[in-house]
């Protein structure tokens, strides 16, 4: 069996990949286990600086790594390039803070003195999806290897080449042999990998089928997940709103990446009130948008990743008009390209509504009153993240306590940051990423109790 890459915008072959034979899957395990133990005995000061020089790399191999990225998935070269940075950021971020955040909690109790102490546990598999490719796994990876558990990547399979990048990046920055492994293996031999006793928990990003059959081997084997999932992220404008910066950001958040984003804003949910204002801005905003060529600078959005991602985009999009929605903008696919598309008129019940939709589709779905808003935000079995947008910043508030989700954002966007806690509710899944709580996710919280 091979993975091939194919560069989405013409289609054509760049590289093809063996897949690990059961052995050298094997001989990976042994290594990345034996990397546990020597990432156990350096101090924290050495895996820090072994991290700030991988940040190094990334920032001094940019054009490099983008234009891999680029060349696998299909995202705009200036997207790729702010990925790769964001990554070295986080680096750089947890190197200077995660000191802090591994130090015993010291808890008064009967004892003389008792405290929780924070230590990590082996591998961690992380098994991660193509649309961020370098994200995705460098926001996992950076705090559990500074943490001092070691990775295997099972990466998505048109991004074998960024799998195999990352693990060149982590070995020249001067980690133990092994501290991080992409293995080229597919979704059906993951079993024997999940059971394995060297691996200690389990890391998901990607569709919530997907990760309802990690999560279902997982538990087979005793072993903790962190499940970040699909979304349906709702964008409320209230009458009250900016609404220029509320038409400007919902079209970046839900246009950018190709739309190809878990917390891309993905039905607009417009106080009646304003919709008509709000629909006429947004609707000169997407047509404005240049797609193509993922290489030129002129070009905003780029392809989606596979053919049959935009051809199930395309279905979506047509079922929701058969159900009554109506087309502003966009909607004609060629291949991956699908130019940005605007339906208004949308409603429960339609599929666009419904169902997650991973390209740059933009939904207007309008609400009665801020009551029927949230009602409508709530309609969804996701819980990822919800922007809201108001200029009554005490009334929003108190709408973010009534929405069913693991981010609200305020008059701004959703995006990830290492510095916030992430991840959903619902079918989104569980667990966190990033600040305080995505570092003890997967590290073992030992009570210590002395008389
Ligand atoms: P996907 O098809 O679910 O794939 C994600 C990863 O899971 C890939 O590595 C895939 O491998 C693997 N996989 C799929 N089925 C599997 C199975 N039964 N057992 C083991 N591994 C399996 O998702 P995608 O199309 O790459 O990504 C888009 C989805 O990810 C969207 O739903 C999006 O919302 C979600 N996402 C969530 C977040 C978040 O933070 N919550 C972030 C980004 C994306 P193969 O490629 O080999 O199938």
């Amino acid at each position: 069996m091979t993975f091939k890459s194919i560069y989405p915008y013409t289609q054509e072959t760049i590289a093809e990949y063996p897949a690990h034979t059961k052995e050298e899957l094997e001989k990976k395990l042994q290594q990345g286990w034996k990397a546990f133990a020597a990432l156990k005995q350096a101090t924290l000061e050495q895996r820090s600086e072994w991290m700030v020089k991988a940040a190094t790399l990334l920032k001094d191999q940019v054009t490099e790594h983008a234009t891999l990225i680029t060349r696998e998935m299909g995202k705009t070269l200036k997207e790729a390039k702010a990925e790769v940075l964001k990554c070295a950021a986080t680096a750089e971020y947890y190197t200077a803070n995660i000191g802090a955040m591994l130090q015993p909690r010291i808890i008064p109790s009967d004892a003389k003195k008792s405290y929780a102490a924070f230590e990590p546990k082996g591998i961690v598999l992380a098994i991660m999806p193509w649309n961020f490719p370098y994200w995705q796994v460098f926001r996992f990876a950076i705090p559990n290897i500074l943490a001092g558990n070691t990775v295997v990547l099972k990466h998505a399979s048109n991004v074998s080449g960024c799998g195999l990048a990352m693990e060149k990046v982590f070995r020249e920055a001067g980690f133990p042999e092994g501290t991080f492994q992409a293995l080229l293996v597919s979704s059906k031999d993951i079993e024997p990998i999940i059971g394995d006793n060297r691996i200690q928990g389990v890391t998901i990003t990607g569709s919530t089928p997907a990760g309802m059959s990690v999560a279902q081997l997982a538990g087979k084997y005793i072993k903790k997940t962190v499940l970040e999932l699909g979304g349906s992220d709702p964008f409320i404008v209230l009458k009250d709103a900016n609404l220029a910066e509320a038409a400007k950001t919902a079209v970046k958040a839900r246009m950018q990446n190709a739309g190809q984003s878990c917390i891309a804003a993905k039905r607009w949910i417009v106080d009646k009130a304003i919709a008509d204002d709000f629909t006429q801005q947004v609707q000169s905003l997407i047509t404005s948008l240049k797609q193509g060529d993922p290489f030129a600078a002129d070009t905003d959005t780029g392809p989606m990743a596979r053919p049959d991602l935009a051809e199930e985009l395309g279905r979506q999009m047509d079922k929701s008009i058969e159900q009554g929605a109506q087309l502003l903008a966009g909607g004609e696919q060629d291949g991956c390209n699908f130019t940005p598309a605007l339906l208004t008129g949308v409603q429960p019940g339609m599929a666009a509504f419904e169902e997650e939709t991973f390209g740059p589709l933009a939904t207007i779905i309008t609400a009665n009153d801020e009551g029927a808003a949230i009602r409508l935000a709530n309609q969804t079995p996701f819980g990822l993240g919800a922007s809201l947008w108001t200029k009554d910043i005490e009334k929003a508030a108190r709408l973010a306590t009534l929405i069913d989700s693991g981010n609200v954002f305020i008059n701004a966007m959703v995006r990830s940051d290492a510095r916030l806690p992430f991840g959903g509710v619902k079918l989104s899944g569980h667990g966190r990423e990033l600040s305080l709580e995505g570092v003890h996710e997967f590290l073992n919280i030992k009570t210590v109790y002395i008389q």
